[in-house]
């Protein structure tokens, strides 16, 4: 999932100076499972908001609500009947759910509740770690299923740097050196082979190169 982190609450407040009416749209998808921007976060940082602003004698009215995912323009129409109603929108989705509202209402000033941080999951509760860094050509194959992009502090494609210690990274001692992790896997299945075979130098092209990227599946173009 995307995981995301929600902004500190003066720079929220910062963007929503002169807004008298907004409404707070959380989104049902991956920052729901992440704890930051689903139903009852919207709850939580609309009242802050509320009682902020009271406070300040400068009191703001706020729509709450959250539909299932803001990523898809089918549940963004969902809100077009609010839109109208209020000044801006605080989106509590992921950057792409904050573009995807931003571009349904272009009139509408659209603000991002969260700073999106990582693709991964969680470990436990509230506990969230990176998985993987979108490159575009999945190596997981070769590594046990353990990403040395994402996880490797180096993203080392051909075996460990040599400054792991009883299997942490000489990065940060909290963190597992994805090496470690790989090459105990590989022998766990059995499929060393894997490791003796070289890596090819990677293609980054597929990560960022040539701006945003797509997907198309053909079997559903009309
Ligand atoms: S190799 Fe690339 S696609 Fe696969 S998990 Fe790592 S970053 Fe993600
Ligand atoms: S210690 Fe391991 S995880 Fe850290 S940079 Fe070196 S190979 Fe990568």
């Amino acid at each position: 999932m995307v995981v995301g982190e929600r902004k500190p609450f003066d720079e929220i407040t910062g963007m929503l100076e002169g807004h008298k009416k907004i409404m707070v749209l959380g989104c049902g998808g991956c920052v729901t499972v992440c704890l930051t921007g689903g139903h009852d976060e919207v709850r939580v940082l609309s009242s802050q908001l509320r009682m902020a602003r009271d406070n300040a004698g400068n009191p703001i009215e706020i729509v709450e609500k959250t539909v299932e995912r803001q990523c898809d323009p089918e549940y963004v129409e969902e809100v077009s009947g609010i839109v109208p109603d209020v000044d801006a929108v605080l989106s509590m989705a992921c950057g792409a759910g904050v573009q995807y509202v931003a571009e349904r209402y272009p009139g509408m000033p659209v603000y991002p509740a969260l700073d999106t941080t990582f693709v991964g999951g969680s470990t436990k509760e509230g506990y969230y770690v990176e998985k993987c860094q979108t490159c575009g050509a999945c190596k997981l194959f070769y590594t046990g299923g353990i990403c040395p992009i994402a996880r490797c502090s180096k993203s080392l494609l051909n075996g460990p740097c040599g400054g792991s210690t009883k299997g942490k990274c000489e990065i940060d001692p909290e963190v597992d050196c994805a090496w470690q992790l790989i090459l105990d896997r590989l022998k766990s299945l059995n499929r060393m082979d894997l490791y003796e075979e070289n890596m090819a130098v990677n293609d980054w092209r597929t990560n960022r190169d040539g701006g945003p990227r797509k997907m198309i599946r053909e079997d559903f173009q009309r």
